[in-house]
């Protein structure tokens, strides 16, 4: 499969910003080796959708319910009727900073493959647990909770591997330990889905960057990247794109 980056925007973005995205779309054209998708902030999905006609677009959240008195939220129908067609469940920040459990990640990994999507679903170990020698049982944790289950989900499911020290610090961890961590996420995906858990797709995220991109992509069984910070200038998404191709 090709290589899979993802760029997620984060609370970033005005209309300002659809340039970027222009520009991103119009190289990627140029990169028919690579996957490439921005999740842009709710308010710019539908703009960002009518700029890409190669990339796709996607959201970063969404409420697990269809629809209700849910002041502020979004479904996942909403996201996909503005131009989604993939949503992240359970980023790290959405753990933290929302306090959303395995229970509820895995709702709304429902919801976004009941309404027609694809779902990135995160997991990663903070600091603290990697140094406790917890970290392959924290992600085996949060999968076993998080993914989404039944027949014929595995296909549309995407792990993305996001040490929670490595979001946004300029740390990474070595080639070795993300194909180690990489390599025991897809047995757990094996045990989970079966013979359909060995064709997702895992991606690496925590600070990649255009200079580090081709040596964690080059990890065993890394399918791609999610990339925050790096994502948010043409400039620099098409250096880690082009390094992946
Ligand atoms: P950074 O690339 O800014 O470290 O963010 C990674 C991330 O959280 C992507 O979802």
């Amino acid at each position: 499969a090709r290589p899979y980056i993802v760029g997620n925007w984060k609370m970033h973005g005005t209309r300002a910003m659809l340039s970027e995205a222009r520009a991103i779309d119009r190289a990627a054209e140029r990169l028919i080796k690579v996957e490439v998708a921005i999740a842009p902030p709710f308010t710019l999905i539908h703009a960002t959708r009518k700029e890409a006609e190669l990339i796709a677009i996607g959201a970063q959240d969404c409420h697990p319910a269809d629809g209700g008195a849910h002041t502020g939220d979004i479904s996942a129908a909403m996201a996909k009727d503005a131009g989604a067609t993939f949503t992240i469940v359970g980023h790290s920040e959405r753990r933290a900073n929302h306090g959303e459990t395995d229970a509820l990640v895995k709702e709304k990994a429902h919801a976004v493959l009941d309404a027609g999507m694809t779902a990135i679903v995160c997991v990663g170990e903070t600091e603290a647990e990697r140094d406790a020698g917890k970290a392959q049982d924290v992600v085996s944790g949060q999968l076993q909770g998080s993914l989404p289950t039944g027949d014929d989900v595995a296909d549309k499911v995407t792990v993305a591997y996001e040490p929670v020290w490595a979001i946004g610090t300029g740390r990474t961890p070595t080639p070795d330990d993300i194909a180690a961590m990489h390599s025991h996420i897809r047995s757990k995906l094996v045990e989970i889905y079966g013979e359909a858990g060995s064709e997702v797709r895992i991606l690496y995220g925590g600070s990649v960057n255009p200079d580090n991109a081709a040596e964690l992509l080059a990890a065993d069984e890394v399918g791609g990247a999610l990339v925050g910070g790096a994502s948010l200038t043409a400039e620099s998404f098409l250096g880690i794109i082009v390094a992946a191709a």
